[in-house]
């Protein structure tokens, strides 16, 4: 049997991780193996994504940069560029197939039937991350005016319970110990048929002891979606991570109007507030666009009195990005690129400090770390907290997916921007 080797590229979220996982994890059971030194690779699959201008711009390079650079394989796109760009991507030579985001579960059966693939009763040897996407849900109908997601992810549709258990199983099994449940939008996980998120996580715990499962996150939900009984089991059951990331996006309440979001910026405040008081140690994070189209100054000054009045510890600053065929694309009151940046700036000046603040309150408390990493070239073995403290200690404290208990004594610098206990 002919040996096929195939080499993956994803661009943007989550979501398209897990998509293109799950894809190395398919074909595997085929008899593909992801590509190694020294091999071309037969297969090559860009994971395209259309979030901004620059994902844009990075998605057509590397689709160019693998049709010129693997003549011979076969080329696919997928992702939210190929549901927004379709017509672009006929244009060029070297693409032999481009299937969008919505239609990304049938991928896999495409290529095996394109190059008649054989099973080979093997499991995919894909090594699974300690802390790993779990993907529950798919699409977005909001419209947001900025967001170019419903255009390319379509409605939402939550996976069925069965396919959910099914990954958990088989991430677990390969030495996942925390599942991020992750979705195009989270919070509208059941929207489509009468599943909800509390009975999911609970049923995650029931089905997987704290042996097999110490940890579930969430990857991100609006304020208006949690609910009591989510903050009730975030309290009562330490498996569920103290850690809500809150997409705040301006707090200026008239941005937030044209936004096309349903709170003001003093409800954004006010439900942070009312969360971190019901499960204590709660640690909040939130998305913030900065230069949307009409932002005053005032409206910026707006959005740094939110982030403090909240509370929260962590931000992802974001530069508006004018996508067509968002509402907000065409706009008045478009902002100069200067004005972009250097709110950018001065918001990411504000992470910094909060996060700073969060590491520095967690110096003097006893922790709960996931280890996720040896590092054998620097001796250092690192994990997470379930509050998303990055922690380093001496090489093996613990073993990989082991939760130690640690006590960290100085902050320093990790690699890039951010910090660690130490
Ligand atoms: S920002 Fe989030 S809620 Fe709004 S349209 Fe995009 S994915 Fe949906």
């Amino acid at each position: 049997m002919k040996s096929h080797y195939l080499a993956v590229e994803t661009l943007g979220c989550r979501v398209n991780q897990y998509d293109s996982d799950s894809l190395v994890d398919e074909l595997g059971r085929f008899g593909v193996q992801p590509v190694q030194t020294g091999i071309d690779p037969d297969i090559v699959v860009i994971n395209t994504c259309s979030v901004t201008q620059k994902s844009d711009k990075k998605s057509r390079q590397s689709i160019r940069r693998a049709a010129r650079k693997y003549p011979g394989a076969l080329v696919v796109v997928t992702g939210c560029f190929a549901d927004l760009e379709a017509e672009w991507i006929k244009t060029l030579d070297g693409v032999d197939i481009a299937l969008g985001s919505q239609s990304s579960s049938d991928l896999p059966g495409l290529i095996i039937e394109v190059l008649n693939l054989e099973q080979s009763g093997k499991e995919s040897l894909r090594p699974v991350a300690v802390r790993s996407d779990l993907k529950v849900q798919e699409g977005c109908d909001e419209f947001c005016s900025y967001c170019v997601v419903p255009f390319a992810r379509g409605e939402p549709r939550s996976m069925p319970l069965t396919r959910i258990i099914k990954d958990a199983e088989r991430f677990i099994d390969s030495g996942a110990r925390e599942l991020v449940l992750t979705g195009t939008h989270l919070g509208k996980y059941g929207s489509d048929n009468g599943d909800n998120l509390v009975d999911l996580i609970g049923g995650l715990f029931e089905r997987f002891d704290e042996e097999r499962l110490p940890r579930v996150r969430l990857s991100s939900l609006e304020q208006g979606e949690i609910g009591r009984d989510l903050l009730e089991l975030m309290c009562g059951e330490s498996r569920l991570c103290r850690h809500l990331h809150l997409p705040l996006q301006s707090g200026s309440s008239s941005v937030l109007k044209r936004m096309g979001r349903r709170y003001s910026g003093d409800e954004y405040v006010e439900s942070a507030k009312a969360f971190a008081a019901e499960v204590p140690g709660v640690m909040l994070a939130a998305d913030v666009i900065v230069g949307f189209p009409g932002e005053t100054d005032e409206d910026f000054a707006q959005t740094v009195e939110v982030v403090k009045a909240a509370e929260l510890s962590r931000l992802h600053v974001f530069k508006f990005s004018a996508r067509t065929p968002t509402a907000a694309s065409k706009m008045a009151g478009q902002l100069s690129q200067e004005v972009i940046s250097a709110r950018a700036e001065a918001l990411s000046e504000i992470d910094m400090s909060l996060r700073r603040a969060h590491y520095r309150s967690a110096l003097k408390r006893p922790l709960r770390v996931l280890v996720e990493e040896h590092d054998l070239e620097t001796q250092v073995t690192s994990g997470m907290t379930d509050d998303y403290l990055r922690c380093e200690f001496p090489l093996n404290v613990g073993d990989l997916g082991e939760t130690v208990d640690f006590q960290a004594t100085t902050l320093g610098p990790g690699r890039g921007r951010e910090l660690v206990l130490q």
